[in-house]
């Protein structure tokens, strides 16, 4: 059986600050995992370079797996990407939708990224595709909002209309970077709760950083921790301990034991 993350010596510098240093993960369970760790210590970064949104550092050794297929490695890496993005699902904390488009609409330019000639957008989208969008969106609740505008709706709603776009995707992994910060606590639990059961029903493996450790305990099987860059903890959720959450959120850095 294939892995659903490998990482095998992951950096990233920007202006020569270390973001990620030589990061390894090994995740095999299919279930939600979460980044946790402090403000700025490189969750974000290493979502987008799960996704293959970014490059890596080109170093020797260098390789990220998900699922099974190559999304950094030195050499490959630009082919490689394109053929992940068609199959990464990426909800972001500000729902990034078109406001001005219908919720149906946002939907169906999930269904872009695989279609050869999305750019120039000619014969828009089929009858099946529509159909298939609103299915995405009765899946998430958000049937009978699809002729509105997004500009409309609240954030717990634009959420689950980014989900539906993931959906009609046909994401095999989706990679969500802090999507209930935004939210109030009632539309934080739906979210979080809608994608603990598009992970349970659909099998798609999820990905998500949050700065809630509650949250994370609560709704997610796996847990990677990173701290200044550097992978903290993985393992499963229920093993984490007090002390090693603890301090993962203190001032001075410690390694978990
Ligand atoms: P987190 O998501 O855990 O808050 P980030 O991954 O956003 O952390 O950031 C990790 C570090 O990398 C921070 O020091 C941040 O300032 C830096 N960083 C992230 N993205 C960029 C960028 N595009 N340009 C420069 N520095 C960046
Ligand atoms: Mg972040």
């Amino acid at each position: 059986m294939n892995k659903i993350i490998e990482v095998r010596s992951l950096s990233k510098s920007f202006d020569n600050k270390k973001a990620l240093k030589e990061i390894s993960l090994d995740i095999s369970h299919p279930g939600i995992t979460a980044l946790l760790g402090p403000s700025g210590s490189g969750k974000s970064t290493l979502l987008r370079h799960l996704s293959g949104l970014v490059f890596s550092d080109r170093r020797e050794g260098t390789e990220v797996r998900i699922l099974g297929e190559l999304v950094q490695s030195r050499g490959k890496a630009a082919q490689q990407v394109r053929r992940c993005r068609a199959r990464a699902g990426y909800i972001f904390q500000q729902f990034n939708l078109v406001n001005r488009l219908s919720v149906l609409t946002n939907v169906l330019i999930g269904a872009l990224s695989s279609t050869a000639k999305w750019r120039t957008l000619t014969g828009c989208f089929t009858q099946e595709q529509q159909q298939q969008a609103m299915a995405a969106l009765d899946r998430v609740g958000m049937a009978d909002y699809a002729h509105q505008r997004v500009s409309t709706l609240s954030g717990g709603q634009q959420q689950r209309v980014a989900i539906a776009r993931s959906l009609m995707q046909k994401a095999r992994i989706i990679f969500a970077d802090e999507p209930i910060a935004s939210l109030d606590p009632e539309s934080a639990r739906n979210v979080m709760e809608l994608l603990k059961d598009i992970n349970e029903r659909e099998g798609i493996p999820i990905v998500v950083t949050l700065h809630q450790v509650d949250y994370a305990l609560k709704y997610c099987q796996q847990l990677v921790a990173l701290r200044e860059g550097e992978v903290f903890y993985q393992g499963a959720a229920a093993d984490i301990g007090e002390q090693a959450l603890t301090a993962l959120y203190s001032k001075a850095p410690t390694t978990a034991t």
